[in-house]
């Protein structure tokens, strides 16, 4: 008899095991199913959260330019790419950049070119292909395709420095193209540089210093000097994004 209590016994003792084991799970499971309540009460507020940001998203602003006569309302998305190219931006003339100019003029972006015309037209020009020959610092404003863009090149110590700047009167991106060209038209040898237009925002000295520009050594500028002259071209090209 004994031997037949026994596996009774074992399988009692077992069970009861099994039992406290269910009920520990049991715990856990019922624990587990609280703390799923509690993360889906978070994700109910985490959706509400999502539906505030939505609504942030489409709530549409003033242009910071409001008190200057900007009466256009965006979201706050698109207000970021407007306020870079809004009409009523108050902008300095691009000649303030260039140290020995230094043009004080201040004025709404959309005014930009009328103050151009009036008080530096001499600079003024209309293509976007340009030579230039002079080993003198020459600057040039160029208007193209609704846009304003600062050319400067200057000499210094034998060595070549170039760029192109753009106002930013429109949110249209450019390349620009320096190409030296040998002088003797049978050799076909010629360097060619392609770099994004950038916004002017700096003193040129400031952006000669730190190199973000276009600088051919002496020795090479040499290979493409005939009395006194380089054969230096300038394009600006419109830059479609990929
Ligand atoms: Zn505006
Ligand atoms: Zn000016």
């Amino acid at each position: 008899m004994a031997t037949g209590y026994r596996p009774v016994g074992y399988s009692s003792l077992s069970y009861l095991l099994q039992w406290s084991d269910f009920k520990t799970h049991a715990h856990h499971l019922i624990k587990n199913k609280e703390d799923s309540k509690t993360n889906s009460k978070c994700e109910h507020s985490d959706n509400s959260q999502d539906l505030k940001t939505e609504k942030d998203k489409l709530r549409k602003i003033n242009c910071e330019n409001l008190n200057l006569g900007c009466k256009i309302r965006l979201t706050e998305e698109k207000m970021l790419q407007h306020s870079s190219i809004c009409p009523y931006k108050i902008t300095a003339c691009p000649l303030h950049y260039i140290s020995h100019v230094k043009c004080p003029w201040m004025g709404c972006l959309s005014k930009v070119i009328k103050h151009l015309k009036a008080f530096h037209n001499e600079h003024v020009e209309y293509v976007s292909i340009f030579l230039c020959k002079s080993m003198m610092n020459t600057y040039k404003l160029v208007i193209f395709n609704g846009e304003v863009f600062l050319y400067y090149k200057m000499v210094k110590y034998g060595v070549l420095y170039a760029l192109v700047r753009r106002i930013g009167l429109t949110s249209q991106t450019y390349r620009c193209v320096f190409s030296l060209k040998h002088h003797d038209r049978c050799k076909r040898e010629s360097i060619t540089i392609s770099t994004p237009v950038l916004v002017l925002d700096k003193q040129l000295d400031e952006i000669f210093d730190s190199g973000t520009c276009l600088i051919i050594e002496k020795q090479v500028l040499h290979y493409y000097m005939e009395l006194s002259e380089i054969n230096f071209w300038t394009t600006i090209e419109v830059h479609e994004k990929d």
